[in-house]
């Protein structure tokens, strides 16, 4: 017989799957890690089991404890799979532009959330950052996640998504590309990539309104580049401890309306039915066409599933009012060629 003992025995060994039509003339094989596999949807199932069992294992994490975290939705999903099994409680802090879905989802596995404004300041009492930290204190018995710093994060992509696409690439991968946030993804695969060959190139796809690109250019943490963004799930107003960028070549930025589009092209016309930040991979993927060869291998990684976004990216009236929807009615020979 052949079985998971529950369910988070079914996270990882996601697929890898070659990238047709959408990368045009790109001369390389490009391949996606495709994270959607996962049971929770997105590759942060892999990065809570093991922030869990880290904690669980020093102390931090106590038999019928509750467990806070500040989430984007997909860290939050991964930890309330793993709080159901492990009988923990879940609490998740959510900012207010993350979709509906994301926070019906969340509930529908048993998660409390509690809603908080995004455009104030990482510092100010109402930020999601602020209100997850003052929750843990308040409640007995509980311990605050915080994937931002913990370096579990990183080292769970060190440990399972680096070597995964290492072995499918047959160590022939040349360039990694993958959207940040956290920094966990890009860190620990990175790492790992980098300590097989030094001469893999690791690309970080940002978003206009977030800190990486810059830093990452000038050591400056220039508070102009902060302003608000539709783009969920990468980018940030804060350095995280998880962004390693000692591992990262260069970042690219990507807009919101790109990554929307592209968002919808990936499931027109590959049948990738994903989430807003594989539409900004693919895209940065393509403004760094002139990178490849057609020797290289290059690898993008998918973070999270399409159902989390049918009322926004997948939404015609929602792209319409942003004024995102014209270049999504050309027929898909068109958006090939472009
Ligand atoms: N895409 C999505 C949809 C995400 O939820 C996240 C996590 N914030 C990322 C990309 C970025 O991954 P990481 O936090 O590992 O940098």
């Amino acid at each position: 017989m052949e079985y998971a003992e529950n369910i988070l025995g079914t996270i990882g060994n996601t697929p890898m799957v070659k990238i047709n039509k959408i990368i045009g003339d790109i001369p390389a094989l490009v391949l996606a890690k495709y994270e959607t596999f996962n049971p929770g949807n997105s590759v942060k199932d892999r990065m809570a089991v093991k922030m869990i069992a880290d904690a669980e294992a020093d102390g931090r994490l106590k038999p019928g404890g509750t467990i806070i975290e500040g989430t984007s939705g997909n860290t939050g999903m991964g930890l309330a799979l793993a709080a159901i099994v492990k009988g923990y409680k879940m609490v998740c802090v959510i900012s207010d532009k993350q979709s509906k879905e994301k926070v019906d989802i969340l509930k529908a596995v048993g998660s409390k959330v509690i809603v908080c404004p995004t455009n104030v300041a990482p510092e100010d009492p109402r930020s999601y950052y602020s209100t997850s930290k003052r929750l843990a204190e308040e409640t007995p018995n509980s311990w605050y996640v915080n994937q931002y710093d913990n370096p579990s994060n990183a080292a769970a992509h060190y440990e399972s998504t680096g070597p995964e696409i290492w072995k499918q690439t047959d160590g022939k991968v040349t360039h990694f590309v993958v959207g940040v946030g956290t920094g966990g993804t890009i860190s620990g695969v990175g790492k790992y990539l980098k300590e097989q060959n030094p001469n893999v190139k690791i690309w970080g796809i940002d978003t206009y309104g977030s800190v990486f690109k810059k830093y990452h250019e000038t050591g400056i943490f220039d508070e102009n580049e902060i302003y608000p963004y539709i783009t969920e799930g990468i980018g940030e107003d804060i350095l995280p401890k998880n962004v390693d960028f000692s591992v990262i070549d260069g970042f690219v930025k990507v807009t919101d309306k790109d990554a929307a589009i592209y968002t919808q092209k990936l499931a027109k016309i590959e049948g990738f039915f994903l989430g807003n930040s594989a539409g900004a991979a693919i895209k940065g993927l393509l403004q760094l066409k002139d990178n490849f060869t057609k020797d290289d291998v290059v690898v993008v990684l998918f973070h999270d599933h399409g159902s989390r976004y049918v009322g926004k990216m997948y939404n015609d009236e929602w792209m319409r009012e942003r004024g995102f929807v014209e270049d999504v009615a050309k027929n898909a020979s068109d958006l090939i060629k472009e």
